[in-house]
């Protein structure tokens, strides 16, 4: 296949300590390995599609072990890609089973709804089981390691931040248009044509699409590092549908504690379930976290969050943002929100950065 690479984009990060925390999605980028979904393909699993879900979760997790033995394999060297047969029922397919359980009734995101969403019911993010694109693009705004960065924005959002900067598509789920899960994958084959280092699925946010998300990987045959960018709130289960495709994470870990998560973002119980899940992620894949620098939000927010980075987190990277602006309803109702209805400050800045130095967290990599 034709594709199109910058000459030096593979030359912009000569960061030892990037480089080594982010291996894995180093090796699959420059061709050393291939992608984690192509290897779930190829694992045979015998299933009845018929058992409860339970069972095929049971399954799930012991396929997930051998998938592991067999990447390792494939790491070491021992075992080729190629040498891998494409069996009559895969891991891949026993994923795409159970996400569609989980989505009808839902159960992809700790708000649980419990709503029908493949007979047309809504939850909390307002999305029923049809899945839209709202744009899909190169973005050269990502982190360095990761642009151009193959970017697919689906529509909805199971948070309601009240400052959200994306609201146009995370508040309007028919901002988009339609994706069957063969249209999306044309669309990370295209976005990989165009010179794509990765394949970056955001929105919104992309948990609730998991469903399309991963049967689309059925029609790709790229080795693409597969990225997800999601505020972590998905379920356990969920979660553990990912674990094995997904080659390098990009979560946002925005609050220090559940009241200002309940205040502005409307969602219970944040820390326990975003933690949970940013460890367990970051115990098996390559990770760079996101925390945006809310105004006077440093001793609630800002500093638990990097202290529990670097208890909990210590390979990840973590891009400390301070491009916070009052956006919908804050930049509407300022005096609803008189604490985050500013930028942050210079010295609000630069107190974040003194403290994630302190602690010892890597948190500029952009060189
Ligand atoms: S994804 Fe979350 S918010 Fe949306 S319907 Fe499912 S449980 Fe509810």
């Amino acid at each position: 296949m034709w594709r199109l690479l910058r000459p030096d984009a593979l030359l912009v990060w000569e960061n030892e300590e990037v480089r080594e925390r982010l291996s894995h999605y180093y090796a699959v980028m420059r061709g050393d390995r291939p992608a984690k979904y192509l290897v779930v393909k190829r694992v045979e699993v015998e299933y009845d599609p018929r058992a409860s879900f339970e069972e095929l979760m049971k399954m799930h997790d012991e396929a997930s072990k051998e998938f592991r033995e067999i990447y390792e394999g494939v790491v070491e060297g021992s075992v080729k890609l190629e040498d891998l047969k494409r069996p009559e029922r895969s891991f891949l397919d026993l994923k795409i089973e159970l996400a569609k359980r989980m989505v009808s009734p839902c159960a992809l995101c700790e708000r649980r709804c419990g709503v029908e969403r493949l007979k047309g019911e809504r939850g909390a993010c307002g999305l029923d089981a049809t899945v839209r694109v709202a744009s899909a693009f190169l973005h050269m705004g990502e982190e360095a390691p990761l642009v151009p960065s193959g970017t697919i924005f689906f529509t909805g959002c199971s948070f309601k931040c009240v400052f959200c900067q994306n609201w146009d598509i995370s508040t309007d789920p028919y901002n988009g248009v339609e994706v069957t899960p063969k249209d999306l994958a044309a669309i990370a084959v295209r976005l990989y044509a165009e010179g794509a280092r990765n394949i970056n699925y955001v929105g919104g946010n992309p948990d609730q699409q998991l469903h399309v998300i991963i049967e689309s990987l059925r029609y790709m045959e790229i080795s693409v590092p597969l990225l997800w960018n999601s505020n972590m709130y998905m379920t356990l289960e969920a979660l553990k549908l990912l674990l094995d495709v997904i080659d390098i994470w990009l979560p946002d870990f925005k609050y220090g504690n559940d009241e200002c998560a309940l205040r502005l973002s409307k969602v219970p119980r944040y820390f326990e379930v975003v933690s949970r899940n940013h460890k367990i992620a970051h115990d098996n894949g390559d990770m760079i976290i996101r925390h945006l620098v809310l105004p006077n939000h440093l001793e609630c927010c800002t500093k638990p969050v990097l202290r529990w980075i670097a208890e909990n987190c210590p390979r990840a990277l973590v891009n400390i943002m301070g491009q916070y602006r009052p956006e919908h309803i804050v930049a509407r109702r300022p005096k609803d929100y008189p604490d985050i209805a500013r930028r942050p400050t210079r010295d609000e800045m630069r107190e974040a950065f003194d403290y994630a130095r302190k602690l010892g967290i890597c948190f500029e990599p952009v060189s």
